[in-house]
C-alpha cells in the first residue's frame, strides 16, 4: 500500500510556489475577501481513516462543487427524464457562458456549467415546491453524506453573489424563454445562489464525496444514497465537464472524476479506494484552483492511483 502521509507531506513542500499563482474570484465581491494564500488537502479511506494538511477544518465556499450534489439530487428523483432539459456533453465553454445556450435553444449542455445547475435547480423546486424547502433538501442531503450535521450556508457570499448575478439571471431568463425553466426565476436563481454559498472544509467534503467512490453506497455507514448505475453517471460527468471548458486539462494532468467550485476547492474520487478534496483560493483561468489542480495531479503522479 502506498504512504499516504508521506505524500501528503511532499505535497505539502512542493505546493509552495504554487500558492500565490492565480487570481481569486472576484466577481462575487464576498469571495474576494478570502484569504487568497491557504492552502488544505484531505484524504479518506473507506474504513474512514483520514489523512490531512493544511487547513483542513477552515470551511470555504463550495460553489460550483454544490453542482455534483444537486445533479445526484435530481438524477434520483427523475432519473433519466432529466436528461431532456439538461445533456451530458462537454461544453467546451467557460462555466457562465450564454452563446451556446442560445444556438441550442436553451439546454445546457450539462448539469455542471451555471446553465446546467440552474435547470437542475428548477427541478429540485418543482419537486419540493418551495425555496426553502428545496434549500433544505440539499443541505440535509449533504449533511446526511457528510455524517455530520454541522454544516451550513454563508449568508454574505449568498447575497453578495444575488447582487451581483446578473449573468446567472440572463441564463435563467433566456432558458425560460425557450420554455426550459418551470418555476419563478428568481426563485430558482436565489435557490441556486444558497447551494452555491454553502460552506465545508476539505474534510467535510472528502466525507461527503466517499458515497461517490462505492457505487453510491456509503463505505462507513452502509446507506445507498443512489443506484450503482447513477453513480456511474455522476463520475462520468464528473469527468467529462467537472472543470468546464478544462475538463480535458484537467483528465490529462489528474486522471480522476472531480469537480471545482470558485471558492477554491475541488473534490475528486478514486473510485473504490478514497475520496480527496482540496482547496486553495487563487483560480487558473479556467476558474479552478491552481495550485488545488496541481496538488491533486502531484497526488495521482506519486500514487499512481488514477483511474487510467
Ligand atoms: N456561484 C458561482 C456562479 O454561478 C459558481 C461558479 C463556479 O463555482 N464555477 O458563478
Amino acid at each position: 500500500m502506498i504512504n499516504i502521509e508521506a505524500i501528503l507531506n511532499e505535497i505539502q513542500e512542493e505546493i509552495q510556489p504554487y500558492l500565490y499563482q492565480g487570481n481569486i474570484a472576484n466577481y462575487i465581491p464576498a469571495l474576494a475577501k478570502v484569504n487568497p494564500d491557504q492552502f488544505a488537502m484531505s484524504i479518506i479511506l473507506f474504513d474512514g481513516s483520514s489523512y490531512n494538511i493544511g487547513c483542513c477544518d477552515t470551511k470555504f465556499s463550495i460553489q460550483s462543487i454544490s453542482k455534483v450534489f444537486t445533479f445526484t439530487k435530481s438524477l434520483n428523483i427523475y432519473s433519466k427524464e432529466l436528461y431532456k432539459r439538461v445533456g451530458k456533453e462537454p461544453s467546451g465553454n467557460p462555466f457562465n457562458s450564454l452563446v451556446q445556450l442560445e444556438y441550442e435553444k436553451g439546454i445546457p449542455r450539462n448539469p455542471f456549467i451555471n446553465a446546467g445547475a440552474i435547470v437542475v435547480t428548477d427541478t429540485l423546486l418543482s419537486h419540493y415546491k418551495s425555496k426553502d424547502n428545496t434549500f433544505d433538501n440539499v443541505l440535509n442531503f449533504i449533511k446526511n453524506i457528510s455524517d455530520n450535521q454541522n454544516i451550513s450556508f454563508d449568508k454574505e457570499v449568498c447575497e453578495s453573489e444575488y447582487e451581483h448575478g446578473f449573468r446567472n439571471l440572463a441564463l435563467a431568463n433566456l432558458m425560460k424563454s425557450f420554455g426550459n425553466i418551470d418555476n419563478c426565476v428568481e426563485d430558482v436563481v436565489k435557490t441556486y445562489f444558497k447551494n452555491c454559498s454553502i460552506a465545508m472544509s476539505t474534510k467535510e467534503l472528502a466525507r461527503a464525496m466517499l458515497f461517490l467512490a462505492n457505487h453510491g453506497v456509503d463505505p462507513i455507514t452502509n446507506h445507498q444514497y443512489i443506484t450503482s448505475s447513477q453513480a456511474k453517471r455522476v463520475n462520468s460527468v464528473m469527468l467529462t465537464c467537472g472543470h468546464y471548458d478544462a475538463s480535458g486539462e484537467f483528465a490529462f494532468h489528474v486522471g480522476l472524476p472531480g469537480k471545482s467550485g470558485v471558492g477554491g476547492g475541488i473534490v475528486a474520487v478514486v473510485p473504490k479506494i478514497m475520496s480527496i478534496a482540496v482547496f486553495s483560493p487563487r483560480l487558473n483561468s479556467w476558474g479552478n484552483s491552481l495550485a488545488g489542480t496541481k496538488a491533486l495531479e502531484l497526488f495521482t503522479t506519486k500514487s499512481g492511483l488514477s483511474i487510467f
